[in-house]
């Protein structure tokens, strides 16, 4: 806890973001220029930060990296409408929208096609995504203690509520236990992604993926919603809620994945959802020819709970149809996953 330590000794100076500085007790919102576009216009990444009275660590929330993945934006539109923050010690950064032209374009990619996620640390020198992705280093993340950035899976392709984390990362795992997600899966980093650049300047941090681009469905914000404020109050950012402590619930914590592919083209129908546990004796569906002369039943050889999954019928040989976190009691892990979902039901209220 050294990190935070020294932020305590310091936390009456202001903290400064683009132009703009922030003591203890104040709030406001920074749209902070990263580059400009085609129409001559800046590129502005939107800032909101909240400074408590009381000192605490800084915790950066980040969504919208790829610009068509939209579940973390509305958890973070919704956190920062409620009310709880007025209580919070120590500061929040919090980022609904990184990549914006992305996000403009309705698409995972900048303009030039190029995927933020792959450009950090970035360049003063760079592209676009280059430019964006070093201003946002210097000007935010190098002030954070802990991060969490939200994710989605792609058009079609829903992921069950999970968090993804640094298996060796102590301070991470901690943090994604704190969070109580369904699944946690234990991942390696991909060099260019933000989560890669969190652990090359040693700031612990969780990935929430939910859901699918484009999309917003409740479970997704939910669980990403109650998540974010149990790490807050892990934190101590946030004193516990007064309501009456909800029961436990064990974590599934996975340490590999696999993609089940498609072993040809036609039509795919689908027999299982998204926490449920498959075997070598589960009949996961069928890829059938459409002109209706063969079909080819899918199994998997591993042991696991679905992660994921495609939703679109018309699928080519090779493509991604089930993503299947492995454990060796996937019955376990699917009940574990049950009683999680019967608990959010219970003791957080429905948004729609
Ligand atoms: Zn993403």
């Amino acid at each position: 806890m050294s990190d935070t330590e020294s932020h305590l000794a310091s936390y009456s100076d202001p903290l400064v973001i683009g132009k703009q500085s922030f003591k203890p007790g104040k709030k406001g919102v920074v749209d902070l220029t990263v580059g400009s576009q085609l129409d001559y216009q800046p590129v502005d990444m939107c800032v909101h930060v909240r400074r408590g009275r009381k000192p605490g660590p800084t915790l950066l929330l980040t969504a919208g990296i790829h610009g068509d993945e939209l579940t973390g934006v509305e958890i973070l539109r919704r956190l920062l409408k409620s009310r709880r923050l007025q209580s919070l010690r120590g500061s929040l950064l919090v980022i609904p929208v990184v990549c914006m032209p992305a996000f403009l374009n309705r698409s995972r990619y900048l303009p030039d096609r190029r995927d933020l996620n792959r450009l950090f640390p970035g360049s003063t020198e760079g592209s676009l995504g280059g430019r964006l992705a070093s201003t946002f280093i210097d000007e935010v993340v190098n002030q954070s203690d802990y991060a969490i950035d939200y994710h989605a899976g792609a058009t079609g392709r829903p992921n069950l509520p999970q968090i993804r984390v640094t298996g060796s990362e102590a301070d991470s795992m901690a943090l994604a236990k704190a969070f109580k997600p369904p699944v946690i899966i234990e991942t390696a980093l991909r060099e260019g992604s933000l989560r890669y650049q969190f652990g090359r300047l040693g700031i612990p941090s969780l990935l929430y993926e939910a859901g699918e681009a484009g999309r917003l469905d409740s479970a997704s914000i939910r669980y990403g919603l109650r998540g974010t404020f149990n790490v807050l109050e892990h934190l101590e950012m946030l004193p516990p809620p007064r309501r009456k402590s909800e029961p436990k619930s064990k974590t599934v914590v996975a340490t590999g994945t696999q993609w089940l592919r498609a072993p040809q083209g036609g039509l795919f129908s689908n027999n299982v959802d998204l926490g449920q546990a498959v075997g070598p004796d589960t009949k996961l569906g069928v890829v059938g020819d459409p002109l209706g002369r063969r079909e080819t039943p899918l199994t998997t050889e591993t042991d696991g709970v679905v992660i994921g999954f495609n939703r679109l019928a018309t699928v080519d040989e090779g493509d991604a149809l089930f993503h299947i976190a492995t454990t060796n009691n996937p019955e376990k892990a699917e009940a574990h996953i049950q009683r999680s979902e019967e608990i959010m039901e219970e003791h957080t209220a429905p948004l729609h």
